[in-house]
């Protein structure tokens, strides 16, 4: 009997079985439909043999069975095609109401070609001595007509959605099809060879070996699903809106000091297995130090996390004699993040920002931090796109010398143009900017900027004599601070004396360091400094020792704080003293009142800054500005 095809097909099968189930399987949907395809397949080649053997035996078997038979394996040929539709579509409709509803339609098309099989008039051809036997007829071509129409679907839905599609999957669909295709067309022209069976078996080793091989998903050293698992999981819960909690347990670098890979190895292996074996949770090995613990039920994640925890503070290894204390991150409600990408980000993020530094180093992300992190995000998008679209803006107020009596120099502050035209003030930008970086860009924006003031205003001639334009922390602890802006001063060929860089205290030494690198080289260069923000939390006096600066800057706090309260007048008339007999100029900010103003100039405060003389202003403004009042007297 010709049915040797099939039976490699069925062999072919087993082997594919057995490697498919001896491992570690997702329980997610398109794990799920290619288990279908594969039992639907498997029903198919049996079927073939069966109709085989019918067909070869119908002399002895009534016409009914025989028809009923042949006409079954017809059926589950169709339905090895409609499972392909399906097996694609798990991929294309994530959403589930979405995937129910293409199930339902294509479910229709598939019942009336059942309909229609089954009803259908079939005949058999059987000549044993050439080995040739199929059947013909209405049921078969209506089979064809089905399968051939299915296949049309998938690959034009397989072409179509490119972008939902990953190409590995979709080659490896295509190439099952094209298999699965060519077998039909050589099976329809020589029905000597009966090949359609083994084609749909080759299919699915192309599947497995392509897409389904559960190795794919498992981290080789540990046996825990891997990170690109998590993101199937993370994403087809997303997708079918339903709520989890996970646990990161992050093991910081260095934490097996000079041993480290024999104990890291010996952690890692215990560790693994004991993650693995806990009930209620999905263990993924995410990163090569870190482990996330999905847990499908959110109620049982608090114990589940507490055991976790309980369970480190004992060692590992050989007479428990490996610590290790890893960072914990928990999410008690996947819903806080919108998607997958965005809550690995918010489990990084609140581990990064130390502002946020935890008790125990646990760390929960809950909704608020959700979002904050939205509107940092947004902020980073509003500098970025300030930065590209050249809607950075400097603006400049005006300093007044109570020794010349006239505005010798000028303050210049960032603002951001939004695209609707309103102004984003920097409380809002900065510390952010700070935080990413992308201060480094934005203060030599306003650097040139304000140089490109300077040289194209000719406003020196009408008594500014500096311009002082504040630096960032950041931007002190980049060691190539100074080079960069010598030659922005070169470039727009101006004096360095007309520069003048406000400070603030800096808390790191190693930031230090390179700060007064950066300092001396700007100062040998003939720039001047200030230290601004002089009576907020951080200053000290020492600081004003160490640093070599020629003006301090009073804040607006402290400049208020004289004039209400008797403590603060202490300290301030100490300071200035102090200030004073290390030949430091002394520049109070947010000046409001004509009062304060007066009392100030009194004390010997070399220059005024405030609202009181001007808000800052836009750079012609500013101009006008300062010829018209460098022309009174005050
Ligand atoms: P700052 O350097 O201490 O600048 C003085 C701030 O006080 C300015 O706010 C100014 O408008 C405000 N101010 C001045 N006089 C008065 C007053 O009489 N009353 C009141 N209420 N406020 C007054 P602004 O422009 O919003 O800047 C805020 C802070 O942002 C600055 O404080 C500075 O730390 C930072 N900043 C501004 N521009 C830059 C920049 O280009 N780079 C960096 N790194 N930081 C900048
Ligand atoms: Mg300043
Ligand atoms: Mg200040």
């Amino acid at each position: 009997m010709p049915i040797q095809m099939q039976c490699c097909g069925l062999i072919l099968m087993a082997i594919l079985f057995y490697f498919y189930k001896s491992q570690k399987t997702i329980k997610l949907n398109t794990g799920r439909a290619f288990w279908r395809s594969f039992c639907m397949t498997f029903i198919c080649i049996v079927s073939d043999i069966l109709s085989c053997i019918v067909i070869v035996e119908q002399d002895r078997l009534p016409l009914v069975v025989v028809e009923l038979v042949s006409k079954t394996y017809l059926v589950t040929l169709a339905g090895v095609t409609y499972f392909a539709l399906l097996y694609i579509c798990t991929d294309i409709y994530s959403t589930k109401s979405a995937y129910n509803r293409i199930m339902l339609r294509y479910g229709i098309f598939v019942a009336v070609a059942v309909i229609l099989i089954y009803a259908l008039p079939i005949h058999f051809y059987c000549d044993m001595s050439e080995r040739v036997l199929y059947s013909y007829g209405a049921s078969d071509y209506a089979t064809y007509a089905f399968a051939l129409t299915t296949i049309v679907i998938v690959s034009v839905r397989v072409i179509r959605e490119k972008s939902k599609i990953s190409g590995n999957r979709r080659m490896a669909v295509l190439t099952w099809l094209g298999v699965w295709v060519l077998a039909a067309l050589v099976q329809f022209f020589n029905p000597k060879l009966l090949l359609v069976g083994f084609a749909s078996a080759l299919g699915m080793l192309v599947l497995y070996l392509k897409l389904e091989n559960p190795g794919f998903n498992l981290d080789r050293q540990t046996g825990l699903f891997n990170h690109e698992t998590f993101m199937q999981y993370a994403n087809e819960y997303y997708a079918t809106d339903r709520a989890f909690a996970l646990l990161g347990i992050s093991v910081p670098e260095g934490s097996f000091g000079t041993m480290r890979s024999e104990l890291e190895e010996e952690f890692i292996t215990e560790a693994a297995a004991y993650v693995m074996s806990l009930p209620n949770a999905i263990a993924f090995r995410n990163k090569s130090t870190e482990v996330l613990m999905l847990y499908p039920d959110m109620e049982k994640a608090e114990a589940g996390v507490k055991e976790i925890r309980r369970r480190f503070e004992k060692g590992w290894g050989k007479n428990a004699g490996i610590i290790v204390s890893p960072n914990w991150v928990y999410v008690s409600n996947s819903q806080v993040a919108d998607n997958a990408e965005e809550l690995l980000y918010l489990m990084r993020y609140i581990v990064r920002g130390s502002k946020r530094y935890a008790e125990n180093r646990f760390f929960e992300v809950t909704s608020e931090l959700a979002q904050e992190l939205r509107s940092e995000r947004e902020t980073e998008r509003l500098i970025m796109d300030a930065l590209e679209n050249d809607r950075v803006e400097v603006w400049f107020q005006p300093i007044f010398s109570t020794e010349e009596h006239m505005f010798t120099s000028a303050e210049a502050l960032v603002r951001i143009r939004k695209e609707d035209g309103t102004l984003v003030p920097p409380a809002v930008f900065i510390e952010i900017a700070e935080r990413n970086g992308m201060i480094l860009q934005l203060g030599e924006v306003v650097f040139r900027k304000a140089c490109a003031f300077l040289a194209k205003s000719g406003i020196q001639q009408y008594g500014i004599k500096y311009i002082e334009v504040n630096l960032s922390v950041v931007q002190c602890a980049y060691n190539q601070l100074a080079n960069d802006y010598i030659k922005i001063m070169e470039e727009n060929g101006i004096s360095p004396s007309l520069i003048n860089l406000e400070i603030t205290e800096s808390a790191s030494m190693d930031a230090r360091k390179t700060l007064l690198d950066n300092m001396n080289r700007l100062i040998d260069y003939g720039v001047t400094f200030s230290l601004d923000d002089f009576g907020t939390g951080q200053s000290n006096l020492n600081y004003i020792i160490d640093m070599p600066v020629e003006i301090v800057k009073f804040d607006k706090g402290m400049t208020t704080a004289y004039f209400e309260n008797d403590k603060a007048t202490y300290i301030m008339d100490a300071a200035m003293n102090m200030i004073r007999g290390m030949d430091l100029k002394i520049v109070a900010e947010g000046v409001e009142t004509a009062e304060q103003f007066y009392m100030l100039e009194s004390l010997g405060i070399n220059y005024i800054q405030g609202y009181y003389f001007s808000k800052p202003l836009p750079a012609d403004e500013f101009l006008k500005f300062v010829i018209g009042a460098n022309q009174k007297t005050y």
